[in-house]
């Protein structure tokens, strides 16, 4: 019998909890080869997520989880559930059954005959809004020209992978990071299972505007120079624009001896580069706040309380 390890970010999922459990169990899983954990990584839910998981731990000891003192976000919850998974093989599944659990035996056939890292690749996702779909598109565009060209194109974030693969992700030790994106980045051979991705069972999605934004920097920020080459890049073209801009006023001025207009001219110029300069140091500002916040070496979450989960040595 192989060790499976569902690892499952909660952030208000109390009503989704029991029906995604139910799901899980329903599969016969040791008629596949397999025993099941599952840990729940509660990021510090205020809708009574710890007593409805006391009571389903009663009727299942599979069932462990930790709670953290406040909300750090669902990538550093998964990051914190993959540590403390003992699995052979692990899945991460969000909680609120968008990831159907019953993929999960066909990806594991795949883990049997020897890939490392499967993901479950959205062919098609349902129940999103317009503007959803689009800024997920566009985050997905932009990874793959930027960072990471492997990227799948209607993006992953469900996925099984190998013990190795968790002891390598178990090294990296980032803090403003998307842990699906770090999973791309380590390498090894990734493969693609399609599915379709579902809509959410009930409640909102969790992930407000400003989360979006935080993620979408940290992931440009964490796997590319891009940002720091198109600084240089603007900074070389205004340049040379500007030298342009004087060789024709000096040839205006001197060769067909035009007076030169001045206010309007210089104003356009003054508000487009201090605007450019502004962004540029906005730029730096995104980068250098990161290093400031790894250096400073506080932990990357504070767990508040653990049920069936032993505690990790210090490292
Ligand atoms: N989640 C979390 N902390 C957060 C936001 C989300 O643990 O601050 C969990 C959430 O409960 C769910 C998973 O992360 O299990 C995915 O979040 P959600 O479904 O809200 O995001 P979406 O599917 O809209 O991208
Ligand atoms: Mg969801």
């Amino acid at each position: 019998m192989k060790l499976l390890s569902f690892v499952i970010p909660a952030y208000n999922e109390a009503q989704n909890l029991p029906v995604l459990h139910e799901r899980i169990t329903a599969i016969d899983w040791p008629a596949l080869g397999f025993e099941i954990e599952i840990i729940i990584v509660d990021d510090h839910s205020t809708d009574g997520t710890p007593a409805l998981l006391t009571g389903i731990r009663e009727r299942d000891p599979r069932v462990k989880w930790l709670r953290f003192s406040r909300n750090f976000g669902s990538h550093v919850a998964l990051a914190a559930g993959i540590e403390h998974a003992r699995g052979d093989v692990i899945s991460l599944l969000a909680a609120d059954l968008q990831d159907p659990p019953e993929i999960v035996p066909a990806l594991l056939e795949r883990w049997q005959a020897g890939g490392l890292i499967i993901w479950a690749a959205r062919d098609k996702v349902e129940g999103v809004s317009f503007s959803n779909r689009i800024f997920s598109r566009l985050y997905y565009r932009m990874m793959r020209w930027f960072a990471l060209p492997q990227m799948p194109k209607e993006g992953a974030d469900f996925l099984i992978f190998d013990r190795c693969v968790a002891n390598a992700l178990n090294q990296a030790r980032e803090r403003n990071t998307s842990i699906l994106a770090l999973i791309q980045w380590l390498g090894f051979q990734q493969e693609f299972v399609p599915y379709t991705k579902q809509s959410r069972a009930t409640g909102r999605s969790k992930w407000t505007l400003s989360k979006k934004i935080k993620l979408v920097i940290d992931s440009l920020v964490g796997f590319s120079y891009a940002p720091i080459r198109l600084m240089s890049g603007l900074g070389v073209s205004i340049a040379m624009l500007g030298l342009l801009y004087a060789a024709i006023l000096f040839v205006l001025r001197f060769v067909y001896l035009k007076p030169v207009e001045g206010w309007t001219s210089l104003i356009c110029v003054v508000l487009v580069t201090s605007g450019i300069q502004l962004l540029m140091l906005g730029v730096l500002g995104e980068y250098l706040w990161r290093n400031f916040d790894e250096t400073r070496g506080r932990p990357r979450y504070i767990v508040e309380s653990r049920v069936g989960i032993t505690e990790l040595p210090p490292s």
